[in-house]
Order: structure tokens, then sequence, then C-alpha cells
């Protein structure tokens, strides 16, 4: 096993003897870093052909999304809008659509207000100066350094938590990389350092050493890493005490239950407002707290849906940066129905090709197309129905 060995006793990490990233580790860094890379280097989508668009659409993807999964979704992107130009003049919904499984919708808009400014401004080109990348909307030091060195070969560099890692170990900086003022350290030594004939495949090369040897949580594969031999952390056994971070804020809890209301053949769906939290986008109706079957109900009586089934569903859980929903859920079926105020009755099938529904309702989506009432259930299996009455019978009974 090439792994560091997690139950092995670990010296206390102090930084006495590292130098920090202004020490000689780095120095010379370039070389086996490149070599390793020419070798090891994953073949993706992006790195075939780094147009700057490319490079631009992947790496928004890549700042939430993990490689494999943003395959599939790079490639539904780029065919939809293969340029600025189609990126530019795409109708809000099929754009948020094609985004619909990433989260992070503001990305995606930023993403739109930045290639309508290119049009205008620039013809059209991302424009090859890091300086004007960090201009546009959602380009920040990462974006526009990975844009300009990779698809420009500009001597920039691309600093992102991969970087940063890989950064620290070697040099067994003790500084904490969550503050902005670490990470322009790290930038203006990694320009001092970086090959003028090869920055962005340098740039590449550090991330992928993070991504795919020096990993996060204290499982590094030192033995595969070419650059084991200058690393303060393996020579150490620190790894798991770098890189340092100061505490996160703890993410604000909210309870909510979500409601999948059908009639006979749709279901209700509405949409969000058009600021704050997930932003125009379509939602299951969805209220505060965790409220009990009896008050599920009378929400949609509340609404003039007349109940006729009600149904549990499982609980679920969805994480945004600052706020975590913890959600129970109620399928309802109501008679037919009318829309009403903002909310839409649809035929499911129309979610998954026009209304983009956030990935925080994703548990309670796969419920859009299922009939109440329908004796299908497998024994066994989530779908099993806890509580299936039919409303009037239950309040009479409660009465
Ligand atoms: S030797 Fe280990 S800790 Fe050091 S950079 Fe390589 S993988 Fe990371």
């Amino acid at each position: 096993m090439t792994g560091v060995n997690k139950t092995k006793k670990r010296t206390e990490y102090t930084a006495e003897d590292a130098a920090g990233i202004g020490g000689s580790r780095l120095e010379n860094l370039p070389e086996p870093l490149l070599i390793w890379f020419g070798e090891h280097a994953r073949v993706l989508p992006w790195r075939e052909r780094p147009l700057p668009y490319y490079v631009w659409v992947s790496e928004i993807m890549l700042q939430q999304t993990r490689v494999e999964a943003v395959k599939p979704f790079f490639a539904r992107f780029t065919q939809a809008l293969p340029d600025v130009a189609s990126l530019a003049v795409c109708q809000e919904e099929r754009l948020l659509k094609l985004w619909e499984g990433l989260g992070y919708y503001n990305r995606v808009r930023n993403m739109q207000k930045a290639a309508q400014l290119v049009m205008e401004n620039y013809g059209g080109e991302l424009p090859a100066s890091y300086s004007a990348l960090l201009g546009l909307p959602g380009i920040g030091s990462y974006t526009a350094g990975a844009i300009a060195s990779i698809a420009y070969g500009k001597k920039v560099p691309a600093v992102d938590g991969n970087v940063l890692r890989v950064i620290s170990r070697i040099t067994g900086d003790a500084q904490d990389v969550m503050k902005q003022s670490v990470k322009r350290q790290y930038e203006d030594r990694l320009r001092e350092i970086m090959p003028e004939e090869a920055p962005g495949v340098f740039n590449q090369a550090l991330m992928e050493l993070g991504a795919t040897v020096c990993l996060p949580n204290g499982a590094p594969e030192c033995e595969r890493c070419p650059v084991k031999d200058r690393c303060y952390a393996k020579a150490h056994d620190c790894q798991m005490e770098l890189p340092v971070k100061a505490p996160k804020k703890a993410r604000r809890v909210e309870k909510r239950t979500v409601l999948v209301i059908r009639d006979s053949e749709r279901a209700l769906i509405r949409k969000r407002p058009s600021k704050g939290l997930l932003a125009g986008l379509y939602e299951l109706p969805n209220l505060e707290g965790w409220l009990k079957q009896r008050e599920a109900l009378d929400y949609a009586r509340d609404c003039g849906f007349r109940p006729i089934r009600i149904m549990p569903l499982p609980d679920a859980k969805h994480i945004f940066s600052h706020v975590e929903w913890q959600m129970t859920g109620y399928m309802v079926q109501v008679e037919d129905a009318e829309d009403f105020s903002g909310s839409i009755f649809i035929e499911p099938a129309r979610t998954e090709r026009e209304y983009p529904i956030p990935a925080a309702f994703s548990a309670y989506v796969k419920y859009l197309s299922i009939r109440l009432g329908q004796e299908k259930y497998e024994k066994g299996s989530e779908m099993e129905i806890i509580e299936s009455v039919l409303f009037e019978k239950k309040i009479a009974e409660e009465e």
C-alpha cells in the first residue's frame, strides 16, 4: 500500500525547521513535476482542445464538482452552447436547465453576464490578459489564471485548494491557507518559479498532483509522488496536519417540509423569488419546519386543493455553502386542480425537459412521476408506503 499509514503515531507538527514557501524546497520543482505530468496526465475532454471557452466552462464546473462527475455536464453544456456567443444569448430557463445538477446557479448566471460583456467588448473572444479576465463577472484569480495560462500560455499562477495543499505540504508552511493574503503569497512564489515556456502545463501539473496523488484528508500517496524527496510533510510525517485551515463557521440548519402535490396526471411546482438562495429556479412546494401529516394536509387545503391521499416520504438533507436543509416530505394526491399564485401544475416529464429544479430537491423529485394509489411498490424498497389512507376517512377517524 502506498498511502500514509493512518494508525502510525505522528510526530507533533511544528514549523520550526520548515522554511515555508520562501525556502528552497520549491526551487527546481517544475522539472520533476512536468515529467511526471507528461506521463500521468488524465485525458480530459477540455484538455484535448484547450480553447479558452472550454477551459473557462470546465474550471467553473470543477469548482463545485469532481472531474468524473463534470464530464457529462461539460459535454451537454458545450454541445448546447458551443461558444461565448451562444452562451450570451441563451434563454435563462434553458441555461439553468443545462446547469441543473451542478448547483451554485449564480455561477452560470455570472458566466452569461461575462459572455455578454465579452461579446460587447472583446468581439466574442475571451481576453488573454489576466487583469481583463479578472474584470469579468464570476472570474476570480484562480479561473483567470487557469484561462490565461492554459489557453493563452501566459505566465500566471492558478492557485486552487489542490495547489494550496501541495505547496503547503512540500514547504511545511503552517500559515492559514484560507486567508486571501496567504493565497496571494503562494501566487507570488509560484510566479517566481513557474517555467516561461510551459506555465499552463505547470499549473495543470500542480492541480493534477493535488487531485490524484497529494490527496486531502491525510491520505496522500507519497510513494507515487514525483517530489517526495523534497517534501517537508513526508519527511516529518505530518501530511495530516497540512494545510492549516482555520475552522469554518458552522452552517445554519433549517428544517423544511417538502410537498409533492399531485393531481391525476400532473405535479405542482412553483418559481422561487428572483433574489436569494436558488433565485429564479423552480421548486417543489416547501415550508419551514417539520410539519405533521395533518398540518401538511391543512396546508394543501389552505391552498384550495381537495386532498385525497397522503404518504410520508423519506427524510433528506442538502448542504449549501452557508446553510443546511434538513427535510422531511409528504406526497399529497389531490383532486384535479388549477394553477394558483405563481405555482403551476405540469406533467412530470416536462420538469425533466423544461423546468430547472435544483439538486436540493433531488430526493423528492423522483416522486413526481409516481402515482399514489397504484399498488406497485416493491416490498422492502424505499418506496414502500408507510401510510396511505383516504384523507376523508382519516379525518373522520381523528374527529
Ligand atoms: S510527498 Fe506526499 S505530502 Fe508531499 S507533496 Fe508528495 S504526495 Fe504530497
